[in-house]
């Protein structure tokens, strides 16, 4: 049997969450194969030691003394260390990189090196093998992992052994260092429980697995216990951030179950994903699976009478879109309206070219541009075969007061995503939320 465990910032902060970590290894001879982040916050004004690599380097690229910043990233990690007395020299790695710094070093290294400390003082401190990600996860020209010669590698570095390894980087094929997005050692998790053929992946965070709502909105928002992945995948996909939403393609291809877990309530058992849960007699009689979203979208609407008789029209405002490289999120068609979804980041730069091109291509009746607009879905497998759903939303939100600016069902029925104003984002949260849950 064979457990690979990713324990995430929250869980490598300080010295004491490191013993929780110890703990909750130890207490089970199958956790093997352990994932770490970089050290997080420790309180909630503290500073994640990767936006401390980044500034660093914003430092650097800028001529400003890095030194500060840089001590603070060094005595967090120089500190863990001493408190747990583990013997591993830092100081000269730490040398070593300061003198790289000075000579020009990739934003992507410098900042690695959170995961890369961490991973080297845990593996002392459990006696555990160090296996660098340099040293096995590639990365394509276009960004993705190459999944078959990244795991050949890790199974040939890690088979049968008792490992740490850092997330959230790689190497592309010229060796140079890259990283993934942003909580990207969820994805690193999920590459080393499928290279291993894992018998479980577990997620080590700060919350006792995923909850119906994100619990900075919902103060008594519950735990969901059982989950399959479509549905993560909507919940992830959609905002809830507790998992980066592309960890569970690797972990999906071989079906490995998936495990949030609590390193500061390690006996809660968390929230299971798999593929289905057929047979197993719901826990929850609850209607939906949770509620997420996210702000920074923006909605054009096109109007131009007769469109729904005509063919072509909708290419051609597509093509205006693609023209620009801009991904649309949603659709949504009226009777003579369509309606496009985008990030607002997407048409920084383009959103009045698109304007022009519409009233040139389309030859619209008009055009109605939306800003600061959250999309927000509630996801269920249930949802499908009750009827009433999208009335207790308009009651929900009628109650509040608050605009609902469009309402779509997915087609498979997981989701029904409504948009509403970014001001009113977390009362739409909020609100669902005591409406279907309770
Ligand atoms: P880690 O450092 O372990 O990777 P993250 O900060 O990436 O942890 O993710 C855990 C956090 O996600 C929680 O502390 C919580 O604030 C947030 N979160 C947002 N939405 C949800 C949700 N639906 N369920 C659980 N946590 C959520
Ligand atoms: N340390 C990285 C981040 O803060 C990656 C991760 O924690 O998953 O985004
Ligand atoms: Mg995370």
């Amino acid at each position: 049997m064979l457990k690979v465990a990713k324990f995430g910032g929250s869980s490598m902060a300080d010295a004491e969450q490191y013993k929780k970590v110890r703990a909750i290894i130890e207490s089970d001879d199958d956790r093997k194969v352990i994932v770490v982040s970089a050290a997080g916050k420790r309180y909630p004004d503290d500073h994640k030691l990767t936006d401390l690599l980044y500034l660093c380097h914003a430092h650097l690229t800028y001529g400003v003394s890095a030194g500060p910043v840089f001590d603070m990233v060094k005595d967090r990690y120089l500190s863990i260390r001493d408190t747990l007395g583990i013997s591993l020299d830092l100081e000269s790695d730490f040398e070593k990189l300061y003198q790289k710094m000075q000579k020009g070093i990739s934003q992507d290294e410098l900042v690695s090196r959170g995961e890369y400390f961490s991973a080297k003082l845990l593996a002392a401190y459990l006696g555990y093998e160090f296996i660098d990600s340099a040293n096995w996860v590639r990365f394509n020209y276009d960004g993705t992992v190459d999944q078959t010669v990244s795991y050949q590698l890790l199974r040939e570095m890690a088979a049968g052994k008792r490992a740490v390894i850092p997330g959230f980087y790689g190497t592309m094929e010229d060796g140079k260092i890259r990283l993934m997005d942003r909580g990207g050692s969820d994805i690193t998790g999920a590459y080393v429980a499928a290279a291993l053929n894992a018998d479980i992946y577990e997620n080590w965070t700060d919350v006792s697995g995923i909850l119906m709502a994100d619990p900075r909105i919902v103060k008594d928002a519950k735990t969901i216990a059982r989950v399959t992945y479509s549905e993560l995948r909507e919940l992830s996909y959609i905002g809830a951030q507790v998992l980066h939403e592309a960890t569970i393609f690797p972990v999906r291809e071989k079906n490995i179950p998936v495990n949030i877990r609590n390193t500061n309530d390690p006996e809660n058992p968390g929230t299971l994903i798999r593929d289905n849960f057929e047979g197993a007699d719901p826990d929850d009689a609850s209607l939906i699976t949770g509620i997420a979203g996210k702000k920074g979208f923006i909605t054009f609407s096109i109007t131009r009478s007769g469109m729904a008789s005509e063919s072509g029209t909708l290419r051609k405002i597509l093509m205006v879109f693609e023209k620009y490289n801009v991904p649309i999120h949603y659709i949504l068609n009226g009777i003579d309206c369509a309606t496009l979804v985008v990030r607002a980041s997407s048409v920084e730069n383009c959103r009045y070219l698109i304007q022009a091109d519409l009233n040139r291509d389309v030859e619209p009746d008009h055009i109605h541009v939306s800003d600061n607009i959250a999309i927000i879905a509630i996801v269920g497998r249930k949802m499908a075969s009750r009827s009433g759903s999208s009335g207790k939303i308009f009651q929900a939100l009628g109650e509040q007061n608050i605009n609902v600016r469009m309402i779509s069902q997915g087609p498979e029925e997981l989701n029904i995503m409504i948009g509403v104003k970014e001001k009113d984002f977390n009362i739409t949260i909020d609100s669902l939320y005591h409406k279907f849950v309770g």
